[in-house]
């Protein structure tokens, strides 16, 4: 057990330096990964930006998001919004959080984040919305609330990807390397939606070519794939061994 938790967290800094490399986190994103063995606890780095974590950093946290051994670092305030996702769905065993430039411009308008390309429908059939102000009017923007997480995770219901208004997105996912697939592509596929919106009417996937086309990408033999594509470029190897 030791050794597979061992892996698992190197997967985690993996998973959090492959975001931080593809342009999907940001300085303030974050990405965590559920307890194989105990659903009731998650895997997160303490506060810091994605590039720079290391296996040292990785702290266990219980689905309350506080951490199970008593420690003075610094916590990411957002860690409610992955402890809210794995308190209401069992199925998620790993979320990340970011705020991508491509994602924003579907977070500051009315324009939908439908599935346009092949890659693009592994964010699912609907991709949700949630807005901090129906719930709770003037925030930081921040969500740093048990109750801001349990609205944010309410939003997610059954889908994969809720993006966040004035604020960015969250990705839910069935293992890490599902989880860092989708949101690399959900980032791909807004990029293409939005170059697409300028030069003229767009054709989404139909639900059937969405669910048709995630079911083979979220096979291992893509998402492995490129997972080692995505680790073979980081520019720190030593950092990831
Ligand atoms: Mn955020």
């Amino acid at each position: 057990v030791v050794a597979a938790l061992d892996l698992l967290q190197r997967e985690l800094v993996a998973a959090n330096r492959i975001l931080a490399n593809e342009g999907v986190l940001d300085t303030f994103g974050h990405v965590s990964v559920r307890h194989p063995e105990d659903a009731n606890r998650f895997f997160l780095s303490r506060s810091l930006a994605p590039e720079l974590v290391t296996a040292a950093d990785i702290i266990e946290f219980g689905l309350d998001c506080q951490p199970v051994r008593r420690t003075d670092v610094r916590l990411y305030a957002e860690r409610v919004i992955h402890g809210s996702i794995y308190r209401l769905r069992s199925d998620v065993k790993a979320v990340c959080h970011y705020h991508a430039p491509a994602l924003m411009p579907f977070c500051v308008t009315d324009v939908a984040l439908v599935a346009v390309s092949h890659l693009g429908a592994t964010m699912g059939r609907n991709v949700a919305v949630w807005d901090s102000r129906h719930d709770f009017g003037d925030t930081n923007l921040l969500v740093a609330t048990d109750e801001q997480g349990t609205s944010l995770a309410r939003a997610l219901g059954p889908d994969w990807l809720v993006l966040m208004r004035r604020h960015g997105a969250t990705v839910a996912g069935r293992s890490l390397r599902e989880v860092v697939f989708r949101s690399i592509y959900a980032n791909q596929n807004a990029d293409i939606l939005h170059r697409a919106l300028v030069l003229g009417k767009i054709e989404p996937l139909t639900p059937g070519e969405v669910e048709a086309a995630a079911a083979v990408n979220l096979q291992p033999l893509a998402i492995d794939r490129a997972w080692e594509c995505w680790k073979a470029r980081m520019p720190d190897q030593a950092a990831i061994k």
